[in-house]
């Protein structure tokens, strides 16, 4: 299963600069949330070999009437639940403030693993200041300069021993797993009850080793799944669970354990900054893709250019994929819900296609024949042979030309709705590269 690490610590700490340095701005998802005092952000770091995830969570809520202490521990608390390891901030010329001594004391008492990165120590002399921040209780402090980047290969190799170890990894079985991903009030644990108190198909739940179960196993058409929980649809959390930004987050962990995302969307708003922020989470990590526009009782007038025009809004919205599927429905009247499923098991099923040699280069070889790729400075490109690549998270084509950097974007652009055209991939991404041969 993913990792996630969630950093956390005072404003001006640090945080988005070390977020920088282990994720590289670049690949940084912006979660620009009304009622933050700055934009939060979501990336991939990658150490060893390994792939995990970085929140920046320390948002400061402003015109919030909450007192300090229930800030801190909505936050704390947030990093806990979503994350699993958490990186704690403190700043070596600040020396231990109050904030650090409670921060340490709700890591403490969760049992959160957590590492304790002393920032700031830009010189040698200024690391014996960190030795005051042992009085945490958190451990070696591990110092660090998140600007010039000193110490951040141990703080690395820190972070990447507190995942759990692969053998004892959650990992299941290769049975399809959803999730319901929307914003708040879009109906997700209102299709989640039609679907599950439907019957009772639920099987079991698996018991969590180090965190709460996410995955409920569900027996639905003769098919097998999981439903990956989106913490808090189930469950609903009392306060501030209205707040955007938390249920962003929220979202990051459902979505990589997932294979599928049913995005969720709330037909008598339509598509808003949110919903964007929560579909590049499910590009981001590759997943497969059901839109599902629920409340569609609400919804008036339903000729069917009215349902094209909300089609191609949304189409458009999502630009430049457009390969996937939208279902209209209901959880109230549950109209449709189990088409719902049904298109998330065959989204499911394009995901793992693979297309035979053979019948790829059956079809490409004549047309690109008939289509070469347009020549380049003179240079004429020839592609000579495709194949599919085995044991990829998505599927992934490989083409092989003698001239690749000169095959532009479009051509590939071209080859890939080709081969959406004559082979059924909607709903899922799809990766085409032109290699030399
Ligand atoms: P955040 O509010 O915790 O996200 O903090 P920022 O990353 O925005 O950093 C706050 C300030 O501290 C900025 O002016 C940074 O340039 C500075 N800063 C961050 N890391 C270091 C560091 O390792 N050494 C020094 N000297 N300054 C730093
Ligand atoms: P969540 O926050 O995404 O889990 O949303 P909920 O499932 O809690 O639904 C939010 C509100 O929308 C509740 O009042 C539901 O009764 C209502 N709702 C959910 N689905 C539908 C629907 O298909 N039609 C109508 N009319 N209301 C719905």
């Amino acid at each position: 299963m993913a990792n996630i690490v969630a950093i956390v610590g005072r404003p001006n700490v640090g945080k988005s600069t070390l977020f920088n340095r282990l994720t590289g701005t670049r690949r940084a998802i912006v979660m620009n949330t009304a009622g933050t005092t700055r934009d939060r952000q979501y990336g991939k770091c990658e150490w060893c070999g390994k792939e995990f995830s970085v929140i920046d969570t320390g948002g400061w809520v402003v015109n919030s009437d909450d007192t300090f202490e229930s800030e801190i521990n909505r936050q704390v608390d947030l990093a806990i639940r979503e994350s699993d390891v958490v990186l704690l901030v403190v700043d070596v010329n600040e020396g231990v403030t109050q904030f650090d001594t409670e921060v340490a004391h709700l890591l403490r008492q969760a049992k959160k693993p957590t590492v304790l990165a002393v920032n700031k120590v830009d010189t040698f002399e200024q690391q014996y200041g960190a030795a005051d921040f042992y009085k945490l209780g958190l451990g070696e402090p591990f110092i660090l300069s998140a600007e010039n980047g000193l110490g951040s290969g141990d703080l690395l190799d820190e972070i990447v021993s507190r995942f759990r170890k692969d053998d004892t990894d959650e990992e299941i079985d290769d049975l399809p797993r959803f999730a319901i991903v929307g914003r708040p009030n879009a109906g997700k644990s209102s299709i989640l009850n039609a679907l599950i108190g439907e019957d009772r198909a639920i099987v079991t739940d698996i018991p969590g080793t180090t965190r709460d179960s996410i995955y409920t196993r569900y027996n639905k058409f003769g098919k097998d799944f999981y439903l990956v929980d989106t913490a808090g649809i189930r469950k609903k959390a009392k306060v501030t669970e209205d707040m955007e930004y938390y249920s962003v987050v929220r979202s990051i962990r459902a979505i990589e354990n997932s294979d599928v995302c049913i995005l969720m969307i709330d037909a008598t708003r339509g598509i808003e900054a949110q919903d964007l922020n929560i579909y590049s989470l499910v590009q981001k990590n590759k997943k497969g893709l059901v839109v599902c526009v629920n409340k569609w009782d609400l919804v008036e007038s339903k000729t069917t250019a009215d349902i094209k025009g909300y089609e191609n809004a949304i189409r458009e919205r999502l630009a430049p994929f457009t390969d996937f599927p939208i279902i209209f429905c209901s959880a109230l009247t549950k109209q449709r819900i189990f088409k719902v499923m049904e298109t998330a098991l065959h989204v499911y099923e394009n995901k793992q296609r693979k297309v035979p040699t053979a019948q790829l280069n059956d079809k490409f070889l004549p047309l690109i024949e008939n289509y070469p790729p347009p020549a380049n400075k003179g240079k004429y490109i020839k592609i000579k042979y495709c194949t599919q690549l085995p044991n990829t998270q998505v599927p992934t084509f490989i083409f092989f030309a003698n001239l690749p950097q000169y095959v532009k974007e479009p051509y590939r652009r071209f080859l890939e709705n080709k081969l959406r055209q004559w082979w059924d991939f909607n709903g899922t991404p799809v990766q085409l590269f032109i290699r030399a041969k």
